[in-house]
């Protein structure tokens, strides 16, 4: 029997070294996963840093993700792309500077209360250098039609975004 595909979107950020070509190492490892059957990015956007404010700026983006996988194993796809970005979360602040950070912020209707995986992602409605990727997304792309994602859109359009510390920014030409 074939696997069913489900959907999932991932927030994604960094702010340390390269930040792009860690973004784009992790994309491309995610995309090559046999379990992975695709990947749909948001449009980036720069965004100043919240909380610990004194830390250079991110780079963010949403990516919409199709995969054969349970949520806990996508989180381990995400983590183990962390790890190869070279994060040691022993060494870090929380809310400080990152090298990679992959969030799994919906899993269609999936919910956990685990600390290990929290879902929907605790923090998601907060943060609008999450929220306004997603709404990008969700409002580009038709390939998310799940149910649960018209009910995002819904609740999306009636959600306040502050614009302040967002802006677009345009990948390096390769
Ligand atoms: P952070 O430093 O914010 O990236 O925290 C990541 C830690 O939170 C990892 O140890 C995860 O196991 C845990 N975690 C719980 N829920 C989630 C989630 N929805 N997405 C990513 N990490 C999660």
């Amino acid at each position: 029997m074939a696997a069913v595909i489900r959907q999932a979107f991932v927030g994604v950020g960094a702010n340390l070294g390269d930040r792009w070509a860690a973004i784009r190492t992790a994309l491309e490892s995610l995309r090559k996963t046999a379990a992975i059957a695709a990947l749909e990015p948001s449009a980036i956007y720069e965004t100043a840093p919240v909380g610990v404010t004194d830390q250079p700026v991110f780079l963010n983006l949403v990516i919409g993700v199709e995969t054969t996988l349970t949520p806990e194993e996508l989180l381990e796809a995400l983590l183990a792309r962390e790890r190869a970005a070279g994060r040691n979360r022993e060494k870090e602040t929380r809310w400080g500077p990152r090298t990679l950070d992959l969030d799994l912020l919906l899993f269609e209707n999936e919910t956990r209360q685990e600390p290990r995986l929290t879902l929907p992602h605790p923090r998601l409605w907060d943060r609008a250098f999450v929220l306004a990727p997603l709404k990008e997304l969700l409002e580009r792309s038709a390939r998310f039609q799940h149910p649960a994602w018209q009910e995002l859109r819904t609740r999306l359009a009636k959600t306040a975004i502050p614009p302040d510390g967002l802006q677009l920014w345009t990948p390096p030409k390769e």
